[in-house]
């Protein structure tokens, strides 16, 4: 690495003190420094860093081409500057990343990350699963995901209502290292629907209510439902429009939701200011979804020409996950995952595949989100190779993943691009993405808020 020794361990430690102030323990071992002392929430004040940093290369997020030596400088968490040459001021601490390519940090817009991947092999954990457990896990998990490079993420369901409220609350107190959450609180579904709990030889009444906050039938039920989401402080809304793969007795192809159902949420989520994302595997429930007013629709497996005509006129952003497919084949094979599930994977995973090809043909918005959560959180990036093979080439990949995502979750005011005025995140890797999207896979720089949760080791 062409960095100096010295400065970079000097930088290290300035930074890791400033972090020390906010984040609470595990900081210190993902970056293999000392530890740090955990602190409580009320006594950490979040404080965002300042820090200048030389980027040998920059892809800002917006721009078609990458920009060579460029200076990010980044004040009190928000980029300052971004200047022509390595031009730093002189009152920062500096980075050199002179030898890396840097980018915007990474946006998931389909994560699960209070779930946990092995959650699929029996459904019954979350009845048994106490609130201490729930918690570790979705703090580690956070951390993982950030240190990812995915330093902002949409949360788009829980079954156990309201965990990822608490995550983002705890991240935002800074007392969690974790990406920036927009979270759902619950799944807004029918019974026994996609987003409701079904456990085998349990009935409904026998599953606790935190597991069915959202269940309801009928547009009026769902209005009322939708505003406790809303009231409760959830940052957007998720309907399970179609049947699903991963939950018992589902039909991904079939409708759940009436379109009466889905305008219901969507009319109180926009007077809200908040957007809908609709699960719709289905062609037909894409379509109620899409002329319902949904903002994203997840998975989109079986989409047809028409529901792609349908999003491209109305501005319809596809979230397609089109890696997990494979480990759920591989993987939650070996786990032993439910047979019905396994079989339903199969008969969407290619069928989804080419449908992404068709639909980034026709010109429809496509948005980064992988089902994080079905699989292990970390693994996010293992996406994007998926949709360089299918189509996209690697700086529309990048860009899913910022400018476009952001856009769709209506933070790009704040997220998404290098830019005057966005919130202090940045990635580096190593190598060029543009030549090697797998490069993404491994960032050996994480910074969120100007503070800087991974960096290259010592010299
Ligand atoms: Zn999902």
């Amino acid at each position: 690495m062409s960095h100096a020794g010295i400065s970079m361990q000097t930088l290290r430690l300035l930074l890791l003190g400033t972090a020390a102030a906010v984040i609470a323990t595990g900081c210190g071992r993902q970056t293999g420094q000392r530890a740090l002392a955990p602190v409580t929430l009320a006594a950490a004040p979040y404080k965002p860093g300042s820090l200048s940093i030389e980027c040998g290369t920059l892809i800002d997020g917006i721009g078609d081409e990458p920009r060579r030596e460029v200076t990010v400088v980044i004040r009190d968490g928000r980029i300052a500057a971004v200047n022509a040459g390595y031009d730093r001021p002189a009152d920062l601490a500096s980075l050199d990343l002179r030898a890396y390519t840097c980018l915007p940090g990474l946006i998931e817009m389909h994560d699960h990350i209070t779930e946990t991947f092995s959650d699929s092999t029996d459904m019954s954990i979350y009845l048994r699963r106490n609130d201490d457990e729930q918690w570790l896990l979705s703090r580690s998990q956070a951390e993982a995901t950030l240190l990812a490079g995915f330093t902002t993420v949409r949360n788009v369901g829980a079954y156990h209502a309201w965990t990822d409220r608490e995550l983002r609350d705890a991240i935002n107190h800074g007392n969690v290292a974790g990406p920036r959450l927009q979270v759902c609180g619950y799944y807004l579904t029918i019974a026994n629907g996609g987003g409701d709990l079904i456990v085998p030889n349990l009935s409904r009444e026998q599953i606790p209510a935190r597991f069915h906050a959202g269940v309801a039938k009928g547009p009026e039920e769902f209005r009322r439902k939708a505003q406790i989401a809303i009231d409760g402080g959830a940052d957007l809304l998720k309907v399970i429009a179609s049947g699903a793969v991963l939950a018992y007795g589902g039909v991904p192809g079939e409708r759940e939701m009436t379109p009466e159902e889905i305008r219901a949420v969507v009319e109180v989520a926009h007077a809200a200011g908040k957007k809908v994302a609709a699960h719709a595997h289905g062609a037909q429930s894409i379509k109620d979804a899409i002329l319902a007013g949904a903002d994203t629709i997840e998975h989109a497996s079986l989409i047809d020409d028409e529901a792609i005509a349908l999003a491209r006129e109305h501005g319809v952003a596809l979230s397609m996950d089109v890696y997990n497919g494979s480990y759920i084949d591989t993987e939650g094979r070996k786990q032993g995952w439910p047979e019905e599930f396994l079989r339903k994977n199969l008969e969407t995973t290619e069928a989804q595949r080419q449908a992404f090809t068709k639909a980034h043909a026709a010109g429809v918005a496509i948005v980064y989100g992988t089902d994080a959560g079905v699989y292990p959180h970390g693994e996010n990036a293992r996406q994007f190779p998926i949709m360089v093979q299918r189509g996209m080439t690697p700086m529309e990949a990048i860009k899913s993943a910022t400018s476009v995502a952001a856009k769709y979750m209506g933070w790009d005011d704040r997220v998404g691009s290098i830019d005057a005025g966005k919130f202090g995140d940045l990635i580096a890797v190593k190598g060029d993405p543009l030549q090697d999207i797998t490069e993404l896979q491994s960032p050996t720089v994480v910074i969120k808020d100007g503070l800087a949760f991974r960096l290259p080791a010592a010299q």
